[in-house]
């Protein structure tokens, strides 16, 4: 079975508004009765808000995951947010829209770094799309390092910061603020607009999985 996460990630939340976010964001999900103000109990370590009397307020009527049994955790500070998987399929560039696909079966038919892997005889073209994981990947860790990471876009070739790529849904966020509901079932689209209108009209993005 195993315990499934939802994280709504804050995008535009800094190291130093985080923890003022999360007080007001907690504030509004307690005062709508979606989590209780008393933490319970622990999932993985961390504290959480059980479910309040209006928690169905969240959940998109089509989700077959019934109750929440959990609740809510929040983490702040620079964190990578990841899903169930390893590795996302693919990020676009939010400057000229151009997709980075990822390996295995990562390649494109003109894929520059295809006919590379190829001209090194290895002959497996999925090496392409490693290597651009590779990247990201590296982009990724010095951005939690440091707080900067880039990576080269391989169509407009403009240096764009690791934070700002869109990534396949569910896979990934990088950012300070995280509202992670465990075993929660899904999310309606307007609980996470509306939350993201509490958070001062930040963007949100949804990461989710199982551990
Ligand atoms: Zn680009």
């Amino acid at each position: 079975m195993g315990d499934r996460f939802r994280t709504i990630v804050d995008l535009d939340a800094t190291a130093e508004d985080a923890e003022a976010l999360a007080e007001r964001a907690l504030a509004w999900l307690v005062a709508e009765g979606i989590v209780l103000a008393e933490q319970t109990h622990c999932v993985f370590g961390q504290p959480v808000r059980p479910p309040g009397p209006h928690w169905a307020r969240t959940a998109a009527p089509e989700d077959s995951d019934g109750n929440p049994s959990d609740g809510l955790a929040v983490t702040t500070g620079r964190t990578v947010f990841h899903g169930g998987q390893d590795q996302a399929e693919w990020a676009d560039c939010p400057g000229c829209g151009g997709r980075t696909l990822f390996g295995p079966g990562g390649e494109e038919q003109d894929d520059p770094w295809a006919d590379d892997a190829l001209s090194h005889g290895d002959g497996d073209a999925a090496d392409a799309g490693d290597e651009e994981w590779q990247l990201f990947s590296a982009a990724v860790g010095a951005w939690h390092a440091t707080g900067e990471g880039y990576v080269e876009c391989r169509h407009c070739a403009v240096d764009v910061p690791v934070t700002d790529w869109i990534w396949q849904p569910g896979c990934f966020a990088l950012g300070h603020l995280g509202l992670e509901f465990w075993n929660w079932p899904e999310f309606r689209p307007e609980f996470v607009a509306e939350l993201g209108r509490q958070l001062g009209g930040h963007r949100t993005v949804v990461v989710w999985g199982k551990l």
